[in-house]
């Protein structure tokens, strides 16, 4: 494939990083790698709508983003959705990132699976396609449901060919299987109410922030 046209695309993984993990950043540099994109934007979610509001303020969230992908090339912080007053919907920000970037250039939004099962319940789901792909990545423990608006909707959209959809700005969903590290910031929230270490599930520097700022006690 011409390096010169992956080049152009922009790939997004949006998440709430309360707190960012290893699960978080092997899935989102494996992206990088495989949508062929200098770089991935991580974007942590202001004021999830589908959530209470996250313990760690957006600031905290994004911070703690910044200094896990401190060493990472493939990985930068977008602060987009902190920018703007609550909730966070993903159509807003795609669309925003589609008047940024210009009609032509692929735009992929990178969700996990088990984020993709809640996808009917987002405000204005079905517009999604619009203004960009979805490519969802597997999770373990995930399974999509057997049947459903959902299931139609990707039946219609699915593509199977990475190298189309490099040449079309938007409108397709894409399936991929990267490493999937049973990890989830639950997990990591839980442990520290308990009192418990987490040093191998999330970079040590994050493991300090948290201290320093007895978040999630
Ligand atoms: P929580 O446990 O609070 O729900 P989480 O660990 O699922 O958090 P999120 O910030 O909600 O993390 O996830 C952001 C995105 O990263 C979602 O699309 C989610 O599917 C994906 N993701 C999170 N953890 C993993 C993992 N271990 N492997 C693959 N994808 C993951």
């Amino acid at each position: 494939m011409d390096k010169s046209v992956n080049n152009m695309a922009t790939a997004l993984f949006g998440g709430t990083f309360n707190p960012i993990h290893f699960g978080h950043l092997t899935i989102a540099s494996e992206l990088a790698d495989l949508l062929q994109v200098d770089k991935i934007q991580l974007i942590p979610c202001a004021f999830p709508p589908h959530r209470g509001q996250p313990q760690a303020s957006a600031e905290q969230r994004l911070a703690m983003l910044e200094l896990a992908i401190n060493r990472q090339p493939k990985l930068t912080a977008n602060p987009i959705e902190l920018h703007r007053d609550a909730p966070s919907y993903s159509i807003d920000t795609v669309t925003l990132l589609r008047e940024q970037i210009g009609d032509q250039q692929p735009l992929f939004f990178c969700i996990g699976l088990d984020s993709l099962v809640t996808l009917p319940s987002w405000h204005r789901w079905q517009e999604l396609l619009d203004y960009c792909h979805i490519v969802l990545a597997s999770r373990p423990g995930t399974k999509l449901p057997a049947a459903g608006p959902l299931i139609d909707w990707i039946a219609e959209n699915n593509c199977e060919d990475l190298s189309i959809m490099q040449q079309q700005p938007a409108g397709s969903v894409y399936f991929c299987n990267l490493s999937m590290l049973d990890i989830s910031s639950t997990d990591i929230r839980d442990k520290l109410a308990k009192g418990q270490d987490i040093d191998f599930l999330t970079p040590t520097k994050v493991v300090e922030y948290i201290q320093q700022h007895h978040l999630y006690e």
